[in-house]
């Protein structure tokens, strides 16, 4: 059971598809206002490239600057932090799971890029599973739409096997769609990736320490206020290999 589990989760990762499920969450205890550490999680690594490429890089490079980016924004923030990994390293579900499950006042937040066979398809989504995750995965989903020209997909529970055997709040970020021409090429733009983690840091900041205690980069505040330029598009120059 455990390596078809581990297949079908593989499955609903690349899939976006979220298994039906009869395991009920037990054990999860609400840590959202007294959590001391965050466990960032950049998805997939080293064998396991994630979404396959059309538009942007590997899912597993782009995942992993944004980890990176938020890791070290959270650290600014005063919160600990520990990563799941911090290179293109392959990590099993299972060891992913046992860090999330060994930190004793933490979160856990997954950052992942989506893909898609229907082009069109485009978005950020956030995934939870207990209902002790449901105002993290709300906030986060909440601060990421502040982003010029974001499109919202929702807040959506999910079977994702980090996420279901979570002893803590837990969430999944889809930050976009690789598969989709323009969420791909700000994918591509590391201006865009700073400006994904600086939004889901606030969001993190905000749920353990109360609204307008978050102090953006200077990067990110430039960066929204080009997005707010009225002369239209993206405003984020296309970037080339920040990796
Ligand atoms: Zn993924």
């Amino acid at each position: 059971m455990p390596s078809q589990v581990t297949r079908l989760v593989t499955i609903a990762f690349v899939a976006s598809l979220a298994a039906c499920s009869t395991v009920t969450t037990t054990g999860v205890k609400n840590t959202t206002k007294t959590f001391n550490t965050v466990v960032v999680d950049a998805g997939h690594g080293g064998k396991d490239s994630g979404a396959y490429r059309r538009y942007g890089p590997p899912e597993k490079m782009v995942a992993l600057d944004v980890a990176q980016r938020l890791n070290r924004k959270l650290r600014e923030s005063q919160l600990k932090t520990v990563m799941t990994r911090d290179s293109d390293v392959f990590i099993e579900l299972n060891n992913r799971v046992a860090i999330e499950n060994a930190q004793k006042n933490a979160i856990f937040v997954s950052i992942h890029f989506n893909d898609s066979r229907r082009r069109v398809v485009h978005g950020v989504e956030t995934y939870y599973h207990s209902g002790a995750s449901f105002d993290l995965a709300n906030g986060i989903q909440a601060k990421l739409m502040t982003i010029p020209h974001s499109k919202n997909g929702g807040v959506h529970t999910a079977n994702f096997r980090v996420l279901r055997l979570a002893t803590c709040p837990a969430v999944l970020v889809e930050c976009g769609y690789l598969s989709n021409r323009n969420d791909g090429s700000q994918a591509r733009d590391w201006e865009y990736r700073e400006l994904l983690a600086d939004r889901i840091a606030e969001a993190i900041v905000e749920q353990r320490f109360g609204s307008g205690v978050y102090h953006a980069s200077a990067l990110a505040a430039q960066s929204q206020s080009q997005t707010e330029s009225p002369s239209g598009g993206t405003g984020l120059a296309p970037s080339t290999g920040h990796r």
